[in-house]
């Protein structure tokens, strides 16, 4: 009786093949990851440095939210900011100027080679994850957003290929990939006395989050020489933070291990 699992032709669920895989933890295989409120919410499908693959947290602080398809319709047709996300991952800030016509053909070519994977919902409890999809130009994934209208939308690595076409091209791999931390609450359960644990948060506990973007925020920049650092309210019970410079982007994983460990040793008591 369950529907079947998608209609959607271009549905692709697949192992993420490329080098960053040692480093994900909250993301498996993908096959239907049944994204229950309580599951991980993070932006990153491959990193997810700082974090405890999510187990057994509660969803209780979310049975109030009303979720409507209609609203979220209308989010996506009149708020969601498509030429900031635009901007950003084209790496191109002059597009932002609506007198200024034609990104540049690199920050274009960024943008058509990064990944976005969207969860959809194509009947309400069958929850679908799509990978692989890409898109040449702000307006197609604008278009593309609009018509799924996805519960959830991941942005993944630059690839050397697009993505979307990775069943034309013989080696689809990550060429880029902003430095992304995940710092959670749940990180900090041995410390916080307020009472709150798991996914509970509350005003007290909270400013751990703020002592750890400071500390992290100025070693970034201050010990590494990054200029280009993001902070993002997870959405849940943590910040994420993404680091944009060039030189993060293209880092090996050796040297996103190193940069981890060294806030490891940082924040650990
Ligand atoms: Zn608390």
């Amino acid at each position: 009786m369950a529907p079947p699992r998608s209609s959607n032709d271009d549905d692709e669920e697949f192992e993420f093949g490329d080098e960053t895989n040692a480093s994900r933890s909250s993301i498996n295989d993908n096959k239907d990851v049944s994204t229950s409120p309580s599951e991980d919410v993070s932006t990153s499908p491959s990193e997810d440095v700082f974090s405890t693959p999510p187990t057994s947290q509660s969803s209780s602080a979310d049975e109030s939210v009303v979720f409507s398809p209609e609203l979220l319709g209308m989010y996506y047709s009149r708020l969601f900011p498509y030429h900031f996300l635009y901007s950003w991952l084209a790496y191109d800030p002059s597009s932002l100027n609506p007198g200024k016509k034609g990104a540049s053909s690199s920050s274009s070519r960024l943008f058509a080679h990064r990944e976005f994977s969207m969860t959809i919902e194509p009947q309400p409890g069958n929850e679908v994850y799509i990978r692989y999809q890409s898109f040449p130009s702000q307006e197609e994934l604008t278009n593309a957003i609009i018509k799924r209208r996805p519960t959830k939308i991941d942005i993944g690595a630059v690839f050397n290929h697009p993505p979307k076409d990775k069943h034309a091209v013989a080696n689809l791999q990550t060429v880029q990939r902003e430095l992304v931390f995940d710092i959670d609450l749940t990180d900090y359960d041995g410390v916080r006395n307020c009472g709150c644990e798991g996914a509970k948060i509350c005003n007290k506990c909270w400013k751990f989050m703020g002592m750890a973007v400071e500390v992290m925020d100025q070693g970034l920049r201050e010990d590494f020489g990054f200029e280009h650092v993001a902070w993002f309210y997870s959405g849940r019970r943590g910040v994420h933070c993404w680091v944009c410079d060039e030189q993060a982007r293209t880092l090996s994983n050796e040297a996103r291990s190193a940069v981890v460990s060294y806030f490891e040793a940082s924040v650990s008591k």
